[in-house]
């Protein structure tokens, strides 16, 4: 039994959540293989390692005084060593560090050093051997990530090691320089050093106790979700609902590794398990979740016999591809087709995309309807429930609330609903509490 652990900035934030995680990965021999984040908050106000290191680059390339910026990040690392009485010093990577800022070295290269040093500052508290994410992250030259490359190297280092720390959220080009992932990045790199390993479990430890069935800043105290399938679990991060970096999933669901969401302040909690394949189909609240997206506009293209005309759907989509917008749905009717996209990606071309439409087209009417919410019902256990649907749209009528459009995914494990914005926080909310309260 092989885990692979990764511990986010809050988890590593001060030498006190250190020895939480140390405890942690004591507690079960099988976690071998850990993924760190830099520091990140340890109270509301405090500030994270790698914005701080991004602050510093920005004063270097302005040729502004970088020394009170980075003495607070090099303070932060003294804090944890001191705190935790370790016979260690990070001083000469700290002068490294700084030279290389001065010498303007790129943003990613400093970005990245917030995982490096708490990386090596764990490997020691742990005496775990150190692998640096140089040695086997691998991005093309195109900025990629080159799968195989890593692999490759990542399998041969850890077959070297029973234990290691390994640095998150960066790697190497070929031209030997060094990129991140875009922020949050630390959970892709866990989930790839999973997939490596042939881990049987990849556990991402957060300060959360998992996935909720909803927004907690909409609902009051939502339940945690149990058990969550990768693909439920993508239509509900894709309609704004997070847990952990969107792209962490892939390497992982390749594999057909669950992931174990957990909470480094709540070890005993078992968190969420996110699944290729659920126990049960079975869920007792029917939904796995509820999420929603605002800022949607709807471009509702009329056109008698539309259903006869051939490329037709075709030609109303070029016209948004020539504006690079990519659409989020597409509801269709007989006479009549929808098209939503998000207002920000459309706000500057409304007037050109309907003109164009109009000439390729030739509608008998073209309308935009601004600033709608997308409610998505996502569940695997709604597949065989009848009047699923029918519970959606009574609790939304009884909030009063106008449904404007529906749309129910292939799988039918989602129903998409659009409400209008002001409806948003009121839609979830009936919703939540028609299934689950
Ligand atoms: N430290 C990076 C960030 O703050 C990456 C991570 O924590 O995953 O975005």
């Amino acid at each position: 039994m092989v885990k692979v652990v990764k511990f986010g900035g809050s988890s590593l934030a001060d030498a006190k959540q250190f020895q939480k995680v140390a405890g942690i990965i004591r507690a079960d021999l099988t976690r071998r293989y850990v993924v760190a984040s830099a520091p990140g908050k340890r109270n509301a106000h405090d500030e994270k390692v790698t914005d701080l290191l991004l602050q510093c680059y920005k004063l270097a390339k302005d040729k502004k005084d970088v020394t009170p910026t980075f003495e607070k990040i090099a303070d932060r690392y003294r804090g944890i060593i001191k705190d935790l009485a370790l016979d260690y010093s990070l001083e000469e990577e700290f002068a490294g560090i700084k030279t290389a800022l001065l010498h303007h070295a790129g943003s990613d290269y400093i970005a990245s050093r917030g995982e490096y040093l708490n990386a090596k500052l764990l490997a020691k508290f742990l005496d775990f051997p150190f692998i640096d994410a140089e040695d086997c992250i691998c991005f093309q030259e195109n900025g990629l990530l080159d799968a195989e490359e890593t692999n490759r190297e990542l399998t041969s280092l850890l077959s070297m090691h029973e234990y290691a720390v390994i640095p998150g959220f960066y790697g190497i080009l070929p031209d030997g320089s060094i990129k991140t992932f875009s922020r949050g990045g630390s959970d892709i790199t866990g989930s790839i050093v999973a997939a490596a390993a042939g881990a049987d479990l990849y556990e991402n430890w957060t300060d959360v106790s998992g996935m909720l069935m909803a927004d907690p800043r909409v609902v009051n105290d939502p339940r945690p979700i149990e058990e969550i399938t990768y693909r439920e679990l993508r239509e509900l991060s894709y309609m704004g609902a997070s847990v952990m970096h969107e792209e962490a999933i892939f390497p992982v669901r390749k594999a057909q590794i669950p992931i174990n969401i957990r909470n480094t302040n709540d070890p005993g909690a078992p968190g969420t398990m996110i699944v290729p394949k659920a126990k049960s189909n079975v869920v007792p609240t029917v939904i796995t979740g509820v999420a929603g997206k605002k800022g949607i506009t709807a471009i509702h293209v009329e056109k008698e016999m539309m259903n006869s005309e051939v490329g037709f759907g075709k030609k109303v989509l070029e016209v948004l591809e020539n504006y690079n917008v990519s659409f989020e749905h597409l509801p269709s009717g007989i006479d009549t087709m929808s098209v939503l996209v998000a207002n920000k990606a459309i706000e500057e071309f409304k007037g050109a995309i309907t003109a164009d439409m109009v000439k390729k087209v030739n509608p008998d009417s073209i309308t935009l309807v601004e600033n709608l919410a997308l409610i998505a019902i996502v569940g695997r256990g709604m597949v065989n429930t009848m009047g699923t649907a029918a519970r959606v749209f009574s609790a939304l009528a009884n909030a009063e609330i106008n449904v404007r459009m529906i749309d129910q995914g292939s799988s039918e494990q989602n129903i998409i609903v659009a409400v209008d914005e002001k409806h948003y926080r009121r839609s979830i909310e009936a919703i939540y509490n028609e299934f689950v309260k």
